[in-house]
């Protein structure tokens, strides 16, 4: 059973000017609603789920649920199964995520340096007679399209949301939104299964559209803005990183 913090959350009266549903962090994963708690524990394995005010169903059945079964509905593009994720497991509402955000940067970059590294072998850019020399360029090559393409992403995903879908600007926010978006590109593990067999270049694509429409979920999960504005932001920022990735490859090549 997943056990979210019950304690996250406050009930005090400081910010009046806020919603009753801004104060706490966790989430009905039903409506969005914010929750004081997501259920009462009696004693071990003794546990009433608690009921959301605002659409009267079980504010998050998700507790009850083993991982995998939160993992397939994730893959199936639920919202529910993305809310649960985001602020009743990872406490993103909470705004102590930086130990998280940290961790999930590093695994995003290794992967996209992964990515890069399979791209290019199917190229044939690698060569594993190379001197030690050409090896270590190498690695400085990859390392510096999957920054320079990491920071051109993020750019235009905090760029589009805060000017085409007019979110106001708000740092504890935009750590939220870069988690959500860190968090789920989850789809990218599986370019480590494509490290060990062999797979078509296509897969490249698959992986890349599921990584733009789960991305565009999380977004809107997030940010309770429309879908499509949210798809709009993370397909371009994908494709500007794409062209900055072609481009530097080039550069480099030449
Ligand atoms: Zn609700």
């Amino acid at each position: 059973m997943v056990a979210p913090n019950a304690n996250a959350g406050g009930d005090s009266g400081e910010g009046s000017t806020e919603s009753v549903d801004d104060r706490w962090f966790l989430r009905c994963v039903n409506c969005g609603s914010g929750m004081r708690s997501l259920f009462v524990q009696y004693s071990p394995g003794n546990i009433r789920l608690m009921k959301c005010e605002h659409c009267k169903a079980v504010a998050d059945p998700y507790i009850e649920c083993e991982f995998m079964i939160i993992l397939i509905d994730m893959i199936l593009h639920k919202r529910k199964a993305y809310r649960h994720l985001l602020f009743n497991m990872l406490n993103l509402g909470a705004g102590d995520s930086k130990g998280i955000l940290w961790k999930s940067s590093l695994l995003y970059f290794l992967l996209d340096a992964c990515r890069f590294s399979l791209l290019k072998n199917s190229k044939a850019c690698l060569d594993s007679s190379r001197s030690l020399l050409l090896s270590f360029l190498t690695c400085g090559k990859v390392m510096l399209n999957v920054l320079l393409g990491n920071f051109i992403f993020i750019s235009v995903v905090l760029l589009g949301i805060r000017f085409l879908l007019n979110l106001s600007f708000d740092v504890s926010r935009y750590r939220q939104i870069l988690l959500a978006i860190l968090v789920s590109s989850y789809f990218k593990l599986y370019l480590v299964a494509m490290m060990v067999w062999e797979f078509p270049s296509s897969v490249f694509l698959v992986i890349d559209i599921l990584v733009i429409s789960s991305n565009a979920l999380a977004l809107g999960v997030v940010t309770e803005l429309q879908t499509a504005g949210c798809l709009g932001v993370c397909f371009g920022a994908h494709a500007a990183k794409f062209f900055s990735d072609r481009w530097l490859l080039h550069l480099l090549s030449g």
